[in-house]
């Protein structure tokens, strides 16, 4: 029963416990089972502690014994990205100068996980401080993809994704800031979705840039993908940028799960050159099955969409500059040198170059740059021109269209090791997914397919600013028909790990 249990979705896991046929505890237990024998392997996670989350999934099973109502995902173990601040866990945002930090509070996300009944089982790796595509930037080690154990999980979120790929978790959290949910989850042959910015809290979220940083799901199906996102989503006054607004109707899109007489556009900038051809192939697929399905298709321009990474690279690193002066040595984690010899702006600056590794530093520097006074204009300045011209580009599409399709990433998951030495080869990983940040748009990636290196491949959907019901309409349209060709979801086609004897 435990191996079953880790196979099932978190939508069905729910109804089980719901319904008294398992406990919240013999679900968490299947899933400490699982961690405890392949993560040795995939290494999703940087903290996990049975006793804590057996206590949470105890809390559940009482709760629901008192014949408390509880919410549709109650007892479901979720992994959470090491990103969001957690009072019973370590919160390291994938960074040596956060080692051991046990943060005073829980951010929003995770205190709306808690009252959703959900039972956090363990901390992600992630690349530091998000700044990635690879978890490669983490300062605790790579995790792996559980599909070739050679190869990158996707990041800044790879731990989240790999972990749901891996079965050792139904449900995970990410932050998606130019990609990091997307990529992931189309490089793991999972469900990642990016919320409208402003939809999901960023209060307790460590910051990297503030403007772009939105909080979503990870899934292995798109219905599961909406349920977290309902679960997780909303106003929340602590958050200034939080948009007041109802969730748009994610759940019910999901269910819904069709693309009859809706109009959807290729974005021609999105795709060609640069892109692996086993992607496209399999984008070209998915393009045909829409029109199959009753959407009707049309090609559409965003004639600036070319110019988003280099805006975003300098938004992005100039937003995290100034996020990061607050790691001083002197509030959080580490501090390098406090002898009684040294001024505190020696032992700051030993702290941050022994703290931050190599992305991180080249990051706050490249945004301190952008920021100086006599380039402000030139850069910082220029880039939120080009951020206007990106937004202006998705509004006249969606004078067209509905929605707008992509492959999510250029190519499938690349060999760990490859990109590490050649930053511009690991940015162009989110060459697709950027524009939707910089716009605020909705957008998510479901599986399409395999490339010809056996590999995942996904589609991107993006939808206007607070539409997310769209994405998760015809993610799931797309979902059923492919399954029914398959016979089933793509992530059973990944080869099964290795599972260590106990
Ligand atoms: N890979 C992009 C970067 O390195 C996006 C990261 C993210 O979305 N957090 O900045």
């Amino acid at each position: 029963m435990s191996g079953e249990l880790t196979r099932r979705s978190a939508a069905e896991l729910a109804e089980l416990i719901a319904s008294g046929q398992v406990s919240a505890v013999d679900v968490a237990q299947a899933h400490l089972d699982r961690i405890a024998a392949v993560d040795g392997e995939v290494r999703a996670f940087l903290h996990v502690d049975a006793e804590t989350t057996l206590a949470q999934a105890r809390a559940v099973d009482e709760r629901r014994a008192a014949g408390e109502r509880l919410g549709p995902l109650a007892g479901v173990p979720i992994a959470h990205k090491d990103v969001f601040t957690t009072a019973d866990m370590p919160t390291t945002a994938g960074s040596r100068i956060l080692q051991g930090w046990r943060p005073p509070y829980d951010a929003t996300i995770t205190a709306r996980l808690r009252a959703a009944g959900l039972v956090i089982i363990g901390k992600t790796n992630m690349d530091e401080f998000a700044m990635g595509s690879s978890t490669e930037n983490s300062a605790y080690g790579p995790t792996r993809n559980p599909w070739d154990t050679s190869r990158i999980p996707g990041g800044s979120s790879g731990g989240s994704s790999a972990a749901v790929a891996a079965y050792e978790a139904p449900l995970a959290t990410g932050t998606d800031t130019g990609g990091s949910i997307r990529q992931p989850a189309a490089v793991t042959g999972i469900v990642g979705v990016k919320p409208t910015y402003g939809g999901s809290s960023r209060y307790g979220l460590i910051a990297f840039a503030s403007s772009l940083d939105t909080p979503g799901p990870f899934a292995r199906n798109v219905l599961d993908a909406a349920l977290l996102h309902e679960a997780f989503s909303g106003h929340d006054p602590m958050d200034s940028t939080s948009i007041d607004r109802p969730v748009p109707p994610v759940v019910e899109a999901a269910r819904r799960g069709d693309v009859a007489g809706l109009r959807v556009g290729v974005v021609r900038e999105l795709g060609g050159e640069g892109y692996q051809p086993g992607v496209l192939a399999r984008f070209n697929d998915s393009v045909e099955l829409l029109e199959s399905l009753g959407a009707k298709v049309v090609e559409v321009s965003c004639p600036h969409f070319g110019y988003a990474l280099p805006a975003y690279y300098l938004i992005a690193p100039s937003e995290c500059s100034s996020n990061l002066a607050r790691f001083d040595a002197m509030r959080y984690g580490l501090r390098v040198g406090d002898d009684g010899t040294r001024s505190a702006e020696e032992v700051m600056a030993l702290t941050r170059a022994e703290g931050f590794g190599p992305e991180v530093k080249r990051r706050i520097m490249l945004g301190t740059y952008a920021l100086s006074s006599g380039y402000y204009d030139a850069y910082y300045g220029k880039a939120q021109q080009v951020r206007t011209l990106i937004t202006r580009d998705f509004d006249a599409a969606f004078e067209q269209v509905d929605v707008l399709v992509s492959p999510t990433t250029p190519t499938t998951a690349f060999p760990i090791g490859d990109r590490v030495d050649d930053p511009m080869a690991m940015y162009l990983a989110d060459l697709a997914t950027i524009p939707a940040n910089l716009a605020g748009n909705a957008a998510i990636s479901v599986p399409c397919g395999l490339s010809d290196d056996g590999l995942p491949v996904g589609l991107q959907i993006m939808a206007p600013t607070l539409a997310d019901d769209r994405v998760y309409r015809v993610g799931a349209a797309v979902e059923r028909a492919l399954e029914d060709r398959w016979g089933g979801p793509l992530l059973a086609k990944a080869p099964e790990l290795a599972e260590a004897d106990r």
